[in-house]
This record gives structure tokens, sequence and C-alpha cells, in this order.
């Protein structure tokens, strides 16, 4: 992707003692919820207008209006199952496509300068991956031309384009990738992320009326809490910006709260164990019950799962020691995204034979709970906190994984908001970190 420095900043000409403001290159991204209607867009127009006024450069980066995608999705799944890939994206995109040409009519009618770009004319092109592209490059020259003029540049989300020439899309939340590449290559000072939420919580604010939010969060929290369902910030956008060192500040759209910085600097009064609670529901697992324990048993099961281009991602194998437990035999669990649940078990099922026999079980009823925190690393007893959490709830934990800065349970779906409620209730974590730490 193309980092240069950027270039041109204006000269402040300041004089030290009026503490004259730098002038700032801030990319502001807009989602669904921002933009759900031509009265909101012309709010967020607004916004946009007003940080220029205020002598920023702006850029301005849009989702499309909300539930539009949805409903795309479903129209062309009223004519196939399976619409293909390219047309499909042809077709997402112009849900982005609708949102920014609309914002550049509403500051054209409040009388600013302003000019909308698709992903290719912003220069963004991606790999061939169609639903889930890839940033290879991205040379938003027509972006700086147009911020050189003085102009606000309003760019489509989510959109890109292959070397083909074909439109592709960066996967669902992909706007907020567009975002921060966006950032990174204009050398802006900061990614503005506007949504429905002040700023990252303690947990889903929607969940629990409970959770906190956070001033701050680290680059690597951010990253587990979005990895593991915390859909605020989609993660390839937090990878980008941790990458670049960007400053990625998450705000209300239509609010003025201080919001949440992302960035390497968490002082150390947010250094709790445990900063952020989230769950999961769509995983599925699978059980090979009774499979011949012997070298290279998983190897073989999870080789054809990948083949399928499935990814796995907790695994447990466990030998039965258990009383009438089968000498030779063991039980393999693994989980796997929901949607390719069916043809994970169709394999299985082909495979049990050659396995020695092994019984298939399913269960698409689970849900993954997790908490994270770089301060887990040096604190003792945060695994037993959730554990008991989970237990005096009557929470059975069906899997556990580890990493050091995150514990996840798998357990049953129907318990999944009671899961995050009890734990977040059990770090205390509506409180202040004053209070924690
Ligand atoms: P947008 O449409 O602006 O991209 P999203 O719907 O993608 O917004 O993300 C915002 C939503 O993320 C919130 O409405 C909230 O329900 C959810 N969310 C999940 N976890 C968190 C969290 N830890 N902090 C804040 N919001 C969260
Ligand atoms: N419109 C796309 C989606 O709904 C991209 C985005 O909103 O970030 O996933
Ligand atoms: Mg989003």
């Amino acid at each position: 992707m193309g980092t240069q420095p950027r270039g041109g900043r204006a000269p402040t000409g300041a004089i030290p003692s009026k503490r004259k403001r730098q002038m700032a290159r801030i990319v502001q991204k807009y989602g669904g919820s921002s933009v759900a209607t031509i009265d909101l867009i012309k709010e967020v127009a607004k916004r946009a207008i007003a940080a220029k006024n205020r002598g920023d450069e702006v850029v301005v980066v849009l989702s499309a209006m909300k539930g539009e995608t949805d409903r795309l999705h479903k129209l062309a799944r009223e004519i196939a199952p399976d619409p293909p890939a390219r047309e499909l994206d042809s077709l997402l995109s112009t849900g982005e496509q609708a949102s920014v040409s609309l914002f550049a009519m509403a500051c054209k009618a409040m009388g600013e300068r302003v000019k909308s770009f698709l992903g290719f004319q912003a220069g963004i092109s991606t790999d061939d991956s169609h639903l889930s592209a890839r940033i290879l490059d991205l040379n938003p020259a027509r972006i700086r031309t147009e911020l050189a003029k003085g102009r606000i540049a309003v760019v489509a989300g989510f959109q890109g384009v292959n070397r083909a020439g074909d439109i592709t899309t960066l996967g669902r939340g992909g706007s907020d990738t567009t975002a921060v590449a966006l950032a990174v290559a204009l050398g802006a000072d900061v990614c503005e992320i506007y949504s429905d939420v002040d700023g990252i919580y303690t947990t889903d604010p929607n969940v629990y009326d409970k959770a906190r939010k956070l001033d701050m969060i680290s680059y690597e929290e951010m990253l587990e809490l979005s990895s593991l369902g915390a859909k605020v910030m989609e993660i390839r956008s937090v990878g980008t910006g941790m990458e670049h060192g960007l400053r990625i500040h998450v705000r209300h759209a239509h609010g003025t709260g201080s919001g949440t910085i992302i960035s390497t600097e968490v002082s150390d009064m947010e250094r709790t164990p445990v900063r952020g609670i989230t769950h999961q529901t769509n995983e599925a697992r699978i059980t090979l019950i009774k499979v011949k324990d012997e070298p290279g048993v998983a190897a073989r099961i999870l080789g054809l799962v990948s083949q399928a281009d499935i990814v796995v991602d907790m695994i447990i194998q466990n030998r039965s020691r258990a009383e009438g437990g089968e000498p030779g035999l063991t039980d393999l669990s693994f989980t796997v995204p929901l949607p390719d649940y069916s043809r994970a078990m169709e394999l299985m099922n082909e495979a049990k034979k050659s396995l020695g026999d092994a019984e298939v079980l399913g269960d698409d009823n689970i849900a993954k709970v997790s908490i994270v925190g770089l301060g887990m690393r040096n604190h003792a007893g945060v695994a037993a906190t959730m554990f008991q959490a989970l237990a005096s709830e009557g929470i059975n934990i069906e899997m556990i994984s580890t990493s050091e800065i995150k514990i996840s349970c798998v357990i049953d779906k129907r318990k999944a908001e009671l899961a995050v409620r009890a734990i977040h209730d059990a770090f205390g974590l509506d409180r202040p970190p004053e209070e924690l730490a």
C-alpha cells in the first residue's frame, strides 16, 4: 500500500503565543446507522463541513445506508442460493455508491465544495477474492488533488477493483478498512470512526447496560476483541492501523462524547487485567467419538477440513481414561464457521469409516465467550474468576482456549448473553479503572 509521507501541510505561520492550530488531515468514516436516512446524511455532512471549517483537510468514507447491504444480499439470494461472487460484488458495491453521491449532494446543497469517489476512482486496488478482497495498493492521487483544491473528498467504503478491472468488496464491515487504509496512504493525522456507539466499551453496550466506555485501548487488545466478535471495529482495519501506528478515534456520529482512542499508548491506570468481553455465535462444533488413537489421525481429519477451505478455530483432543473408556480410541472436537458447518459434517460422515468407524456429532447451538486484556499476562487467577462466574450461573464450559491476552470458553448458545453479564460483574468492569487497578 502506498504510504508516502504526506507533503504540503499548510504553513501554520504560527506565532507561538497565539497558539494557532496546525492544520490536520482527517479521515472520517461514518457507518450505516449514521447515514441511515437523508436527514442523518445531512447531519454527518454538517459534521464533516464543521471539521473543514476548523481548518482541517477532510476525507470522508461512507458505508451503505443501514440495512442496504443485507437487502441487496437478500435480493441476490431470491435468484440463486449461491450467486456468482463477481456479480454479487457489483451489486453490493451499489450501496456505498448511493451513500457517497447523496452525501456529496447534501454538502453541495449547503454550499460546500466536495467530490465523491468510488473505490477504483480513489485508487483502491485489491486482489481477486470477491467478497473478501484484500487491498494490495492504494494510490489516492485524485483525493490529494481535491484536498489541495480545498474540497472535501468522499469515498465509497467497502469496495475496490481487481487487476482485471472488476469491482470487489472487502468483506462485511469493510468500510472501516477502507478508511484506515486511506488514512495511512494519505499520511492522515487520525482516522475517526463514527458509529452508533460513543466508543469502545468493556462489552457490547447493547448486550449489557453496565458496560463502561474505555478512554483508550491498545491495538493488540482491539485486534483480539474484533477477532472475537466485537463488530464495532472490523479486524483488518485494526491490523492496518497497528502496522502503521495510525491513531484511530472511535466516536458517536451524532454525539459530542470524547470517544475511545486506539493506539499503542495506554495509560497505566487503564491496565486492568480484563479490558473487554465478547461473545460470538457464528461457529459450530463437530465431535468425532472413538477415533483410532494413532499418530496422524488429527492431521488426517483436519487435513480433510482444510482441503475444503474451511478454517478451524478451536480444537480439543482427549483420550478417555474414564472407567469403561475404550483403549486405543480417542475423541476429537473442533469448531468451524457456521456457514461451513454442513459441508464439514458431510466430509466427516464420508470419512468416518476410515477413522475406525468413529461416531460424528454436530452442535450448532454453541457460543464462544471471551475475555481480553494485556494485563492478564501479569495477573494470576483471571481464568479461575471467569470459570467461577460461569459456574455460579450454572453455565457448563464445553471447550476452553487461551492465548497470552485472551481466554475463550465454548458454552450453550442460549446462555451467551447471561455469561457476558456474569463475567462483566465478576471482574467489576462497570467500575472505573482506578478502582480496579
Ligand atoms: P457501523 O454501522 O457504524 O459500522 P457496527 O454495527 O459495525 O457500526 O458497529 C457498532 C456496533 O458494535 C454497536 O452498535 C454495538 O452493538 C457493537 N459492539 C460490539 N461490541 C462492542 C464494544 N465492545 N463496544 C462498542 N460497541 C460494540
Ligand atoms: N456496507 C458494508 C456492510 O454492511 C460495509 C460496511 O458497512 O462497513 O458490511
Ligand atoms: Mg461496522
